[in-house]
Formats: C-alpha cells, sequence, structure tokens
C-alpha cells in the first residue's frame, strides 16, 4: 500500500480506478439533470415545412413588381397554424396566415399584418418583403440525419425540449451510482439522539448524503457503526453492492480505528493511505476486486470529511456518471489578507469569495480548524495553497476551487 501521495496523484489514482456507469434507457422527462449515453442522430426535419414566422399575409414576391408600395393583392384563402395546405397561391393572389402556419406552394415571403390594411377580399401591402422574409425555412433548426447531441451532455431544458420535437419519448443515459455511506464512532448519535455524555451527531452522515443528491448519486445509508471490529465489519459488509462505499472516521492510527482492518477482512485491496493534504491526511483508498465498490475512508472530523469528499469522491462520481468535466470551476483569486503555513502539504483554504471591480476577492472563512463545520457554511470556495509554499501576501493571487455554484448568480439582470 502506497502512502504520502500528493493530492494530484491521489486524484489520477482514484480516477483511473472509477469505471464510467453503463447506460439505462429512461423516459425523456426524467432524464432531466443526467448525463446522455448516447449521439442523438435527428430522423425528423425542423420545422418540418417551410412556414410563417408572423401573422400576415403569404405573397408571390415577383407580383409586387419593383416599383414602390402600396400595391393590392387579392385575398384568395387562409392557413391557420396546424393545418395542410391543399392550395397554391397564383399570381396577384395573397394567403392570410398564421405563425407557425405552412407556406402554400407559390408563395415566398410572407409581410406582417401591420405592414397591410384589409378591406374585403383585398389587401394593400405597405410595405414590401424582401424574398424569403419573415419565412422559416424546412430544416432551419434540424434535418434529417444531423447529429443534434452529443454523448456527455448534461439534458436540460433545452436538450429535453429537442429530444421531445424529435419525438424521443426515451432517452439512454448514464446509471447513477449507488454509494453507499457509513459514519462510524461510539460517540455518534443519529439527528434526534440523545447527545448527552459527550455524544455528538452523525453530520457526517448528512452532509455526504446531501453531496451525493446533489451531485445526481443514489445515497444509501448503512448507519452508524460502533467501535468494535466486529459492528465495523457488519457495516462495511452492507455497502459490497453498491459501486461507492464511503465510510468516514476510523481511518486513522488510533487504538479504535477499525476501518482499515475490516475492510482488508473483507477482501478489500487497500491501495493507499494518506495524503499530503491540510485538512484530509488520513484518506484511505482501495477496491472490491471484480465488481466490488470503490472504497473511501474518509477522516471523521466534518471539514476532513467534506474537503477529502470534495477532492476525490465527486470527481470520482461526476466520471461515473459520464460527465467529461470532473472538477469545480477555478478563479483566479487575490487573496485580502496574509496567509502562512509550514512547507510539505497542500492547503485546502476555506475561504469566501467576492467579485470586485472584475476581479474576484477571497479571505479566509476564519478558523481553520477540521472541526469547525461553520467554517464549511462560509465557504464559497477552497483557496488551493501549494505544499512548498509558505506565505501568501496580500494582494497575491491564487487559484480557487468554486464550491458555490451561485458564486456566478447576480442581483441584477444585465439588461
Ligand atoms: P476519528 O477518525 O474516529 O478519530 O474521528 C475524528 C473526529 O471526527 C472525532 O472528533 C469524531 O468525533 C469526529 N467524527 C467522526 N465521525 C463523525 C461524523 N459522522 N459526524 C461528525 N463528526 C464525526
Ligand atoms: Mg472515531
Amino acid at each position: 500500500m502506497r502512502t504520502g501521495l500528493t493530492p494530484a496523484e491521489a486524484q489520477r489514482w482514484v480516477l483511473d480506478e472509477a469505471p464510467v456507469l453503463a447506460a439505462e434507457t429512461v423516459t425523456t422527462p426524467d432524464g432531466r439533470g443526467r448525463v446522455l449515453a448516447e449521439a442523438v442522430v435527428s430522423s425528423r426535419c425542423l420545422p418540418p415545412s417551410d412556414n410563417s414566422a408572423m401573422d400576415g399575409y403569404a405573397v408571390r414576391r415577383a407580383d409586387l413588381g419593383q416599383a414602390a408600395a402600396p400595391a393590392a393583392l387579392r385575398v384568395a384563402f387562409e392557413v391557420p397554424a396546424g393545418a395542410a395546405v391543399d392550395r397554391a397561391l397564383g399570381p396577384g393572389e395573397a394567403a392570410r396566415i398564421l405563425t407557425g402556419a405552412p407556406l402554400p406552394p407559390g408563395a415566398d415571403a410572407v409581410v406582417r399584418q401591420e405592414d397591410t390594411e384589409r378591406d374585403g377580399d383585398s389587401v394593400r401591402i405597405l410595405v414590401f418583403p424582401s424574398p424569403r422574409e419573415h419565412v422559416r425555412d424546412a430544416g432551419e433548426d434540424v434535418d434529417v440525419g444531423d447529429r443534434v447531441l452529443e454523448p456527455g451532455v448534461v439534458l436540460g431544458p433545452a436538450e429535453l425540449g429537442l429530444l421531445a420535437s424529435l419525438g424521443r419519448s426515451v432517452v439512454a443515459v448514464h446509471q447513477r451510482p449507488r454509494v453507499a455511506i457509513l459514519s462510524g464512532g461510539d460517540e455518534l448519535v443519529e439527528p434526534d439522539g440523545d447527545v448527552a455524555g459527550g455524544r455528538i451527531v452523525s453530520s457526517n452522515s448528512w452532509s455526504l448524503a446531501a453531496h451525493c443528491r446533489e451531485l445526481g448519486a443514489e445515497p444509501l445509508y448503512l448507519g452508524i457503526a460502533r467501535d468494535t471490529p466486529a459492528d465495523v465489519e457488519a457495516h462495511l459488509a452492507a455497502g459490497r453492492s453498491a459501486d461507492v462505499l464511503v465510510s468516514s472516521a476510523g481511518v486513522s492510527v488510533g487504538d479504535h480505528d477499525h476501518v482499515r482492518g475490516a475492510l482488508e477482512k473483507l477482501g478489500c485491496e487497500l491501495q493507499f493511505w494518506g495524503v499530503k493534504m491540510k485538512p484530509g491526511y488520513p484518506l484511505a483508498f482501495g477496491r472490491f476486486p471484480g465488481r466490488g465498490p470503490l472504497v473511501f475512508g474518509l477522516p471523521g472530523n466534518p471539514v476532513s470529511a467534506l474537503v477529502t469528499f470534495e477532492q476525490f469522491v465527486r470527481p470520482v462520481l461526476r466520471k461515473m456518471m459520464g460527465h467529461r468535466s470532473w472538477f469545480r470551476p477555478l478563479v483566479e483569486a487575490r487573496v485580502l489578507e496574509d496567509l502562512d503555513k509550514k512547507p510539505g502539504r497542500l492547503h485546502f483554504v476555506r475561504v469566501s469569495l467576492e467579485r470586485r471591480e472584475g476581479e474576484v476577492v477571497a479571505r479566509s472563512t476564519g478558523n481553520q480548524s477540521s472541526g469547525v463545520l461553520r467554517s464549511m457554511t462560509l465557504a464559497r470556495g477552497l483557496l488551493v495553497f501549494p505544499a512548498d509554499a509558505t506565505k501568501l501576501r496580500a494582494g497575491d493571487t491564487a487559484t480557487v476551487q468554486v464550491l458555490d455554484p451561485d458564486f456566478f448568480a447576480a442581483t441584477h439582470s444585465g439588461v
């Protein structure tokens, strides 16, 4: 088993081990937020025929001549939306036409209703259209045989609308990883439990399950294991059918840290332990041979658990789900205060982030102890303080992983 990997080495390692999950077929509306596992090729032409982009009159442009407007045409028939046109436009004729209605044969332009005057069977054309003005061409959106969506695309409102337009009632998407979540420790209780006598709520169970749901993975909560080898083993065994098993706490070197031993006893091959980062050094990674789950033994401290989930589990789950990019958005931010550390480990500094006069500024959320969960609620990003660096001075810039999906949300619309 390797130890003391850098975060970058550990990320490469876990991502190399992670498979992309197979496809499954879901109904198109249920595909929302899922990652497409097929290339979608159109069997339809959209729009299906030349049609009007306006309410107005379909005309033969040549009938209007080269002289200046106006000119009068005879209104021969009407084409409502959804109607089949069974008649061509003859010389000197106009057809009343509504938005989305097919253009009658012979017509090659549409005049907006506002640019006409109707008088009984006759219409005066006040503004002459250019050829094909206000006409939407058949196939201008999608043609038969067009490859319209690529594998790896996330299905959002526009994609679902397009699939619906193509008559696709089902779609192939990547399976959602099932993530077994286990907490361990004699001090832990469920949120409604009794916290007398120094017990604490197992917050990790909740925050890690929330992380999974937010990603579109499926959490399976295995409960709290007591600090005995047998109980840890029994709980871990229950997670063997998942795609990923995430356990928090009990992976350090304390007398009550039974996770590593229990995993090995169950046949899990531990591949590495210990990543040169802070918070989150005591991270264990392994896998069950064959079709068994990837296993992450995260540290127990709530911040360490969340930061290691961010760096290793989240990208793995995104890869499994078929995403093409696995990491959070990065920004270069100007730090607003001095930061110091010892060399050797990369620090992930919880920072608040703000956009100010065209740049992003970052400030530490304060106490960076790995037990201070509130610092994570205040953090909009994790600042990467490189392993070898010891100082960041106010005014320096640094790379920040943006955690808050609303960071780019605005309070005004820009219009
Ligand atoms: P351990 O790895 O068992 O030494 O745990 C490290 C620290 O994390 C201890 O202070 C634990 O109480 C705390 N801890 C462990 N598991 C959880 C959990 N599920 N939720 C919140 N805190 C935890
Ligand atoms: Mg413990």
